[in-house]
């Protein structure tokens, strides 16, 4: 048995099987990592756009290794230094407000949704609309917020207070908004979703709706944030301000820590007892997100993204005029996907085959969420493996 295999057989073993994982990766550095067999690959998925400064950035080791040695936890019944100083940066870098503290992305929505509840309880507002093909995770409201049945299924009955829209239709949201809305939560672009950017008009229409009802607009940037799109947050791009907006995955590129911010209007709605989380905003945990919104604003690369999505994006583009299997390609930023007229999954594991890592999604989706640093010539070698990777799969069928 190899080494890796052995792994894979403990897993199983031991693990419950929420997950079908591939190989045994055992080291990372920068857009590359490696099995247990020294196998190197291009990591064009960045743990799902996780680690937007890539595999252990130095800076973001170091922050951790000396925060680790000096104090990392003190539970939130006293003040740390770092969680302010790193709220006071989010705030910064996104709109007024405040920030709460959490774990990870279904966390923080849960966060967002009860917010929002709690916020509409005086005018027996509580519903939450939320998009077709959205994804908000997996705790039970954040699932029952998740526009996709296929997540949901035997977990009935789910939470009630949840209705859904169709995304990017404005007239669709207008329907189902209701005298007992509180808010109607959206993501900039879709990213389980397959990869769907919002419409401008429709970011723009939902804001001006939410006005219009006096109810709340809720941003789950918990994929698209964090420059990701070629902003420091998806909604950035379409100039529209939500009331509160969710963070996680690559706030700590790779720490777990998630976040809301929480706009004027809510930055003072939850009280001392009302919400809580254990490990929110350890000073560990903030040490290793301002160590990461470090390196992001020093090597450039909220715009550096922009620029990498257009050399990436021009690249796939060619490929998919060439390749009758490609519909198109659509994203924004280090978003990209290759939409495909069949399910993706064969083309992701020749892909694999060939040392470049990706995901498909939304069946038809090829998805590619690269690290924020990724260099041209990585970018190459991606777009090679992909033009190869389909040449190989349409000589099989
Ligand atoms: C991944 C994801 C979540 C859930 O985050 P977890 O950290 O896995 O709980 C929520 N919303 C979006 C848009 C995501 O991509």
């Amino acid at each position: 048995m190899t080494y890796s295999e052995d792994v894979i057989t403990m897993h199983q073993a031991n693990v419950i099987p929420t997950y079908a994982p591939g190989m045994v990766l055992v080291k990372g550095s920068g857009a590359k990592v490696w099995d247990a067999d020294g196998r190197e690959y291009l990591d064009f998925l960045a743990g799902i756009s996780v680690l937007n400064v890539g595999h252990c950035h130095p800076s973001v080791v170091k922050a951790i290794s000396d925060q680790a040695g000096k104090l990392m936890h003190v539970s939130n019944l006293y003040y740390n230094e770092l969680q302010p100083k790193l709220a006071q940066k989010l705030i910064s870098l996104s709109m007024d407000g405040k920030c709460f503290f959490c774990n990870s992305g279904a966390e923080a929505n849960e966060s967002l949704i009860k917010l929002a509840r709690l916020w509409g309880s005086k005018q027996d507002r509580f519903e939450i609309v939320s998009m077709t093909n959205s994804f908000h995770g997996r705790t039970l409201a954040a699932l029952a917020a998740t526009g996709q049945t296929k997540y949901q299924v035997g977990f009935e009955p789910m939470p009630p207070g949840f209705k859904y829209a169709e995304f990017n239709d404005l007239e669709s949201v207008k329907a189902t908004v209701s005298d007992k809305t509180a808010a109607v939560l959206v993501e900039a672009v879709q990213g389980e979703g397959g990869i769907v950017p919002a419409d401008t008009d429709f970011m723009q229409g939902v804001r001006q709706l939410c006005d219009e009802q006096g109810i709340l607009m809720l941003c789950d940037e918990v994929q698209c944030g964090m420059g990701r799109t070629g902003r420091w947050f998806g909604f950035q791009n379409y100039d529209v301000v939500p009331d509160a907006f969710s963070i996680a995955k690559a706030l700590g590129n790779g720490f777990p820590i998630g976040a809301i911010v929480a706009g004027p209007k809510l930055s003072d709605v939850f009280q001392p007892g009302k919400h809580a989380s254990t490990f929110g905003g350890t000073p560990l945990a903030s040490a290793a997100a301002l160590a990461t919104i470090d390196v992001i604003e020093q090597e450039g690369l909220v715009a550096r993204a922009g620029e990498k999505s257009a050399l990436f994006r021009k690249g796939l583009e060619e490929i998919a005029s060439k390749h009758e299997r490609v519909s198109s390609i659509r994203g924004l930023g280090l978003m990209l996907g290759i939409v495909l007229d069949r399910p993706a999954k064969r083309l992701v594991e020749i892909m694999l085959e060939k040392g470049l890592i990706s995901i498909a999604t939304a069946d038809v989706v090829a998805r590619f969420l690269p690290p924020l640093i990724i260099s041209d010539e990585d970018i190459e070698a991606a777009l090679e493996i992909t033009e190869a990777s389909l040449k190989a799969w349409e000589a099989e069928e």
